[in-house]
C-alpha cells in the first residue's frame, strides 16, 4: 500500500504499519460508543505514608473493558483518546464519578485523606476546565483541599507559562496539584522552584533501580532534599520491594504507592481492604 507525501514522493506502509492503523482506527471508534456503553471504570490505588505506613489517599485509574471482555490498557488508548476531543468527555466523566466516589466514601465514614485524579494534557489546557472542576467539587461536596490533580510533568514543560497559569487558577479553588511521572522530562531540577505545585511523583523508573543503582538512588535524593526546600511531598510510585520501601524510608520519600501493598483495586475490593468486616 502506498501513499502519497506530496511532492511525487511517497511513503510506503509495511504490512505492520497498515495493521497498527487499522487496530488505532477500531480502538477509537470503540472508544466513542464505550462511555455509552458503561464500558469504563474507575480502580482506586492505596497510597501510605513512608514512615507509618497509614493510608494517605487513593490515585483514581481509569479501566476500559469491551463488550468481549478483553481489557485495554490506559496506556494505550489514553493517547488516543487525546488525538481527539473524546478525551474532553472522558475526562469529565472521570473527575465527576471520582469525586462522587469519594464523596460518598467520606459520608460513610472511610478515611481517606486524599483522592488524585490524572488530568491529560488537553484536559488540564481546555477552556472551562477550572469551571468543570469547580462545579464538580460543589456538586459532590468534595473538600477541595482533599483533592489533587495529577499532571505530567511533560504538560508542564511544553507550555510552561501557561500551565503556571492554569496551576494557579485550579489553586485558587483551594485543591492541590501534582506533577506526574516526575524524573522523566529532562528538566532541570530548578524549575520546581516556580511551580505552583504541591506534590511531585517519582517515576517507577527511578523506584526500579533505586536498591541497585548508586547513581539513581542520587538522583532520587536531590529530587527529595529539593522538594524539601521548595516544600513539595514527594510521593513514589511503582513500588514492588521492600528493600525500595527501605531505601525511600532513609532517603525521606513521604508516600509511596505500588504492587508491594496494593494494586489499583475496585470500589468494592478498597472497601473490603479499608473495612473488612463490614463487607464480609
Ligand atoms: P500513572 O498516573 O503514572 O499511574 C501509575 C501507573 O502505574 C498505573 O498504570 C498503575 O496501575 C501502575 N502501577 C502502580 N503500582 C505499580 C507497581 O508497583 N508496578 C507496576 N509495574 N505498575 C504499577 P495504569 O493504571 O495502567 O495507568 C497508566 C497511565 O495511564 C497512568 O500513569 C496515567 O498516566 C494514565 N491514566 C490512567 N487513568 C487515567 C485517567 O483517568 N485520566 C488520564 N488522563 N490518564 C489516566
Ligand atoms: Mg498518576
Ligand atoms: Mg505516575
Ligand atoms: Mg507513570
Amino acid at each position: 500500500m502506498a501513499k502519497r507525501a506530496g511532492q511525487g514522493s511517497y511513503v510506503f506502509f509495511t504490512e505492520t504499519m497498515a495493521e497498527q492503523e487499522r487496530h488505532r482506527l477500531t480502538l477509537t471508534n470503540q472508544l466513542r460508543n464505550a462511555l455509552r456503553l458503561n464500558e469504563l471504570s474507575l480502580h482506586y490505588q492505596p497510597q501510605y505514608r513512608v514512615d507509618n505506613g497509614s493510608l494517605y489517599g487513593v490515585e483514581a485509574l481509569l479501566r476500559w473493558q469491551r463488550a468481549d471482555g478483553t481489557m485495554v490498557s490506559p496506556a494505550e488508548f489514553i493517547p488516543i483518546a487525546e488525538e481527539t476531543s473524546l478525551i474532553l468527555e472522558i475526562g469529565y466523566w472521570v473527575m465527576k464519578t471520582a469525586c462522587a466516589q469519594y464523596s460518598f466514601w467520606l459520608n460513610q465514614g472511610l478515611c481517606i485523606p486524599h483522592l488524585s485524579v490524572n488530568v491529560s494534557a488537553r484536559q488540564f489546557h481546555t477552556q472551562g476546565f477550572v469551571q468543570q472542576v469547580e462545579y464538580i467539587l460543589r456538586d459532590t461536596g468534595v473538600p477541595p483541599s482533599r483533592l489533587l490533580l495529577e499532571v505530567t510533568e511533560s504538560v508542564v514543560l511544553e507550555n510552561r507559562r501557561d500551565s503556571i497559569a492554569r496551576m494557579r487558577q485550579l489553586k485558587a479553588l483551594g485543591i492541590l496539584i501534582s506533577i506526574d511521572d516526575f524524573g522523566t522530562g529532562y528538566s532541570s531540577l530548578a524549575y520546581l522552584r516556580d511551580l505552583p505545585a504541591d506534590e511531585v511523583k517519582l517515576d517507577r523508573s527511578f523506584i526500579q533501580t533505586l536498591v541497585n543503582s548508586e547513581q539513581d538512588r542520587a538522583i532520587v535524593k536531590a529530587i527529595l532534599d529539593l522538594a524539601q526546600v521548595f516544600r513539595f511531598t514527594v510521593t513514589a510510585e511503582g513500588v514492588e520491594e521492600t528493600a525500595q520501601l527501605e531505601v525511600l524510608k532513609i532517603l525521606g520519600c513521604q508516600h509511596y504507592q505500588g504492587f508491594l501493598t496494593s494494586r489499583p483495586l475496585t470500589v468494592n475490593g478498597l472497601e473490603q481492604l479499608l473495612c473488612p468486616t463490614e463487607a464480609d
